[in-house]
């Protein structure tokens, strides 16, 4: 019999539904009157003295409405005026303030019971209900409605704490999230299915400068256009496809080389050398010259994290953090030789290299420890009398020059993904710029992380991305967008086309670079090529303008270097957008014929040798095929088995060995050698091999006077 067919659990569904339903009536109802009664006594006190309860002495009564408030309300009762419902649960309530009130609509009486030292008292409110402005044209400036975010992508929970102090909802990826914060790139299909009012931290297309092996193609490629402008990074070659140039690089110039596999992090795979010969023509490596002569403080060398935020890349909105870490190696600097080149604690500045040695220095202080912030940076720089102005104007044009080398892909990419995103900008993103800074303070940059690490597991670290991540949720403009209202929209929008309404216009959506103007905020057009600099209007409120008044005025401790500020650095960086036209990333260069040539010669020789192997492994035992497959492992498996080995090798300790155990294996060895020796088992072999003729030339060395022998015809089974 099917249960759920039989009328016993209808009823009992139909009950249950009832209840449920019946639960949330009455929430509801609770919740509406309690708030507007907290919104009446909070705004103004009610004038009328009859609410209190006759024979109450004023000073049992509430004195102030800053006492009243967070009390605890008990046993209210709407009574809503005959006919009226108060069906609105939006906070827009407001006591009755007289004849003129401009937006009557719905008179209520609240009365009910309030608590107050043990004193009940009976209170009567006349409350006026208004409904939320229907004109859609009044814009607002900040959604109303709390805004939310989902971290559950992230590992750092601190990302979950700040945004919840700032006053976010943390929400699952399921729920209508505002703001989505995930350490890696998500995929397309998240992209596409996005709505107007949501953001993510990642741009698509930022990979571009995010791997190494990409960001040296996009540098390689502005130098070649801009050789003059583009000296922003140590010479780089890809390799293998730029092996004969490094070589031949190699051959002219006596330098040291740097080895870094091409999508490799924190320092893993890295190594020096001055002999390029030691690399295979086949390896894919990125080969860079070494900064042989980098700033030092107190000795050592360091590199410098710049967190950079990008909260737009059509118009291009570039900020950068004034706080953050300088981390540092902790072998004192010597400049390269074969003796030193393979110490890691002295050439390279990464935290995850130089945390495992023993002189990795914690401190509190600002001046000393292994990282620092980036104030204590400047202070130690003025103190040298260094001009730190002019330092950090190189790096901020580092910075811009990087992002802009990505940016015809970075543009392409935003619009093919968003193309509906009209309200707000549907990304944003921190990168972490590293960066090495030489002996005569010129910055160059190492690497960009599109996931730069929040772990907070020093001081310095809590005291640079807490009010990091704080300043960049304050500054993104997910507050901008009113998510019931493009909501709304879109479900106009759909109710629309499901049902063709012939006549009316299809409701057209700006770009949001579309802003016109009179109060002259200077932005890059979705074509600076034609015109790069154009005045957006901030009293006609466009989306962008919004966006851009919002930015500066709330910068915490950013400051903005995309726009520049400076008139003469806009020309300047205007050109760098028009690299498309010079140059199509897309457009076939002799490097790129040069690397398809040699991914298909490799391609080739893979699949010949897979095959070869194939035919090899096939009746070979499973221990020689593994240690075959060992030897075919790419460098950076082949390395970490090899440090894993050595950690074991290093951590290895003999265990006992029992007294009794040794006696006795070697009892059993000499029995074993008497076995051999007795039964002639070597002579037999020999004299097989021989008669068979496998003899080899070692055999004939190991076992001269048994090939003797044999060589003169006596049987060496039979004769001593
Ligand atoms: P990873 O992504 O593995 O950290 P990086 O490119 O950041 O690789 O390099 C790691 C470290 O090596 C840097 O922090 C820096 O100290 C050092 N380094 C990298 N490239 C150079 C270079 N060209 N000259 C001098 N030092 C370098």
């Amino acid at each position: 019999m099917n249960l759920k067919n039989s009328k016993f659990y209808k009823r009992i569904q139909e009950l249950r539904h009832f209840s449920k339903e019946k639960i949330r009536k009455d929430r509801e109802q609770r919740t509406r009157v309690v708030r507007a009664l907290d919104m009446a006594f909070s705004e103004q006190p009610c004038k009328d003295r009859e609410w209190f309860s006759p024979g109450q002495s004023p000073s049992q009564q509430p004195s102030s409405p800053r006492r009243r408030r967070g009390k605890k309300f008990r046993g209210f009762k709407k009574r809503a005026s005959a006919g009226k419902e108060i069906n609105d649960v939006s906070p827009y309530y407001e006591q009755s303030s007289g004849e003129n009130s401009p937006m009557p609509e719905t008179d209520s009486k609240l009365e009910g019971f309030i608590q107050l030292n043990n004193t009940t008292y009976r209170v009567e409110c006349p409350v006026r209900i208004v409904s939320p402005p229907k004109n859609d044209n009044v814009q607002r400036v900040a959604s109303d409605t709390k805004s939310t975010i989902c971290v559950s992508n992230s590992r750092y929970a601190m990302i979950g704490k700040i945004s919840k102090t700032l006053g976010y909802k943390l929400v699952k990826e399921s729920k209508m999230w505002n703001i989505l914060w995930s350490d890696s790139f998500p995929g397309v299909e998240l992209f596409k299915n996005m709505k107007r009012f949501q953001q993510i931290n990642h741009f698509p297309g930022m990979i571009e400068i995010c791997r190494k092996d990409l960001l040296s193609r996009n540098l390689n490629r502005m130098l070649k256009l801009f050789p003059q402008d583009y000296k922003i990074f140590p010479k780089t070659w890809m390799l293998p496809a730029d092996y004969g140039d490094a070589m031949s690089y190699a051959l002219n110039h006596k330098r040291t080389f740097i080895l870094k596999p091409d999508s490799g992090a924190q320092g893993r795979g890295i190594w020096l050398t001055n002999d390029l010969k030691t690399i295979g023509p086949h390896e894919r490596l990125i080969c860079q010259t070494y900064i042989h002569r980098p700033l030092l403080i107190d000795g050592y060398k360091f590199d410098l994290r710049v967190y950079t935020l990008i909260t737009s890349v059509d118009p291009l909105r570039i900020f950068v953090y004034n706080e953050g870490l300088a981390r540092f190696a902790t072998n004192k600097y010597v400049e390269p030789t074969p003796g030193n080149s393979n110490d890691l604690y002295m050439h390279l500045t990464n935290y995850s290299v130089n945390k495992r040695n023993s002189h990795y220095e914690l401190c509190d202080n600002d001046d000393c420890g292994s990282k620092r912030k980036l104030s204590a940076i400047n202070n130690w720089m003025r103190r040298h009398n260094y001009d730190v102005e002019e330092f950090w104007s190189n790096v901020d044009d580092v910075i811009i020059k990087t992002v802009m080398s990505a940016w015809p892909v970075l543009k392409h990419n935003y619009h093919a993904c968003f193309p509906g995103h009209d309200k707000i900008q549907a990304c944003f993103e921190i990168l972490g710029f590293d960066i090495l800074v030489d002996w005569k303070l010129k910055p160059y940059i190492l690497e960009v992380n599109h996931s730069p690490s929040f772990h907070t597991n020093e001081q310095v670290d809590r005291e640079v991305k807490r009010p990091l991540i704080r300043d960049t949720l304050n500054l993104v403009s997910t507050v901008l967008a009113d998510k019931r209202q493009i909501l709304k929209e879109d479900r106009k929008r759909v109710k629309q086309r499901l049902l063709k309404i012939r006549g009316e216009p299809p409701v057209q959506r700006p770009r949001l670079g579309g802003g016109t103007s009179k109060g002259k905020i200077d932005i890059q057009k979705s074509n600076p090529e034609a015109n790069p600099v154009i005045e957006v209007e901030t009293e006609d409120k466009g989306p962008l303008a919004q966006q851009i008044a919002w930015e500066e005025s709330h910068l915490g401790n950013f400051r903005k270097i995309m726009p520049p500020p400076d008139s003469t650095k806009v020309d300047y960086y205007t050109r760098f957008y028009a690299q498309s036209n010079q140059v199509s990333i897309f457009a076939e260069t002799a490097a790129s014929k040069k690397r398809e040539d040699l991914a298909r010669k490799m391609r080739i020789q893979i699949e010949e040798k897979n095959a070869k192997q194939q035919q090899m492994l096939n009746g070979k035992t499973k221990r020689e095929a593994r240690k075959r497959l060992a030897v075919m492992l790419p460098r950076a498996v082949r390395e970490k088995n090899r440090i894993n080995l050595f950690r074991l090798k290093e951590n290895w300790s003999p265990g006992f060995i029992s007294d009794a155990e040794e006696r006795l294996r070697h009892t059993w060895l000499h029995m074993r050698s008497e076995a051999i020796r007795t039964l002639k088992i070597t002579e037999n072999i020999y004299s097989n091999l021989y008669e068979t003729g496998l003899l080899t030339n070692t055999d004939m060395v190991v076992y001269p006077h048994f090939y003797h022998n044999l060589q003169h015809g006596f049987d060496i089974r039979k004769n001593p």
